[in-house]
């Protein structure tokens, strides 16, 4: 089959000594996406070309490659001889028969005969003399003729480009603990770390039985849809009932969810460390609710010793942030009407500029909480989701 799909990387371009290591990277997870599926992954050309499968699963491929990070555009490309010949067939072949357009040569062969100028022309005069319904417009053409001549004798002929995820290839840049809640924001949140190619380790707190198994679920859900660009991610799930009855019982109820969180970051760092996280994400926007205030975020992460805490959302809108929740196939999922455990025991009126001395002040008054949170973590489970 001569017809092909070529695959562009983004930003790996401009990495220097060390771009083979994000090649690699970038190859590895291109295989990992499309096991299962027959094809021949080659090297071509100087281009990654994904070739030798059957015309059935073309739109397959290209839907799972639309959710590599790392690939910037795809195109379904037609490989022939690099004579002017083969290449005015080829572009016969493919040309669309109404629109403006123009050609476009990409010459890395210099010892072919018709210089870029001079090819353009040539294929465009032929194409427009075949379809009478095509004119042309270099400056803002419906569709573009590409022409692709390589050093190896061979070219690619083709007309679109497909967008993808762009980014960097997921695991480039190490490994995230995200905090992931059943919400809207922080799967975007590990979506949005992964497409800078931090591979993702996810925690959740669970409130059972206060919150149900179905809530639960939804959280193993919401990994299962994010997995489908992040990779693999081992999802840890904390038991938090305790540590809720404990600060419900000793505490100021208006300082009940920063202390909730307080105990959230402690125990996120502590599992992240001993996972070999380098960092941990969550998906906090400024001033998005109570404990999202500047006050409310410098107070739960000053509980943070060492790591790195990444909030990518942090100076988006709520409608930002649900636009790529869509666009991700998350948002229906993260609707579904499943309680938190940030529900349970919910205060009417959260304190919106707690202070570090209160809050700290507040948490003493819970005996041994140290204890619940070594408990907390000898009590973790870990689901696999691949
Ligand atoms: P989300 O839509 O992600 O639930 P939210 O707007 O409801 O976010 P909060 O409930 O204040 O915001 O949570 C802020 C962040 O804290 C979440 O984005 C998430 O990263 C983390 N978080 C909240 N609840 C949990 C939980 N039960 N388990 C793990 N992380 C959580
Ligand atoms: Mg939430």
């Amino acid at each position: 089959m001569d017809r092909v799909i070529l695959i562009r990387y983004g930003e790996i371009h401009l990495k220097g000594k060390n771009r083979k290591f994000f090649e690699n990277k970038l190859i590895n997870n291109i295989k990992k996406k499309l096991d299962g599926i027959e094809y021949e992954f080659l090297y071509k050309r100087s281009r990654y070309v994904i070739q030798n499968y059957s015309l059935e699963v073309e739109n397959d491929i290209i839907e799972r490659l639309q959710k590599v990070f790392g690939i910037h555009s795809i195109s379904v490309a037609h490989c022939c001889e690099s004579t002017v010949e083969d290449i005015a067939r080829t572009a016969k072949g493919i040309c669309k028969e109404y629109g403006k357009f123009r050609v476009t040569v990409n010459r890395a062969d210099k010892t072919f005969p018709l210089n870029s100028v001079e090819l353009s022309r040539h294929i465009g005069g032929m194409l427009l003399s075949k379809f009478p319904g095509i004119s042309v417009d270099l400056f803002n053409p419906d569709f573009i003729v590409n022409i692709d001549i390589r050093e190896d004798g061979g070219s690619f002929v083709y007309i679109d480009k497909i967008a993808c995820a762009g980014g960097m290839p997921v695991g480039c840049g190490g490994k995230g603990m995200l905090m992931l809640s059943g919400g809207i924001d922080s799967p975007v949140a590990g979506y949005m770390m992964a497409k800078r190619g931090l591979s993702i380790d996810a925690i959740h707190f669970h409130s059972y039985p206060y919150t149900s198994e179905l809530a639960k679920q939804k959280v193993v859900d919401l990994a299962n849809i994010i997995s489908d660009y992040t990779g693999e991610i081992n999802l840890v799930c904390i038991p938090f009932t305790k540590i809720q009855e404990e600060i419900h019982r000793n505490c100021d109820t208006s300082y009940m969810i920063t202390l909730v969180r307080r105990f959230m970051m402690r125990i996120a760092e502590r599992v992240a460390i001993k996972r070999n996280c380098g960092c941990i994400v969550n998906g906090e926007s400024l001033g998005q609710v109570a404990s999202q205030t500047l006050e409310s975020i410098f107070v739960t992460n000053s509980t943070i010793q060492s790591l790195p805490v990444f909030r990518p959302l942090i100076g988006m809108d709520k409608d930002e942030i649900i636009d790529i929740s869509k666009k991700i196939g998350a948002f229906e999922t993260s609707i579904l009407p499943y309680e938190d455990c940030c529900t349970v025991f919910l205060p009417d009126a959260p304190v919106t500029h707690p202070t570090l001395k209160r809050a700290e002040h507040e948490e003493n008054r819970i005996p041994d909480w140290d204890k619940l949170i070594d408990e907390a973590i000898d009590n973790l489970e870990i689901i696999k989701i691949v």
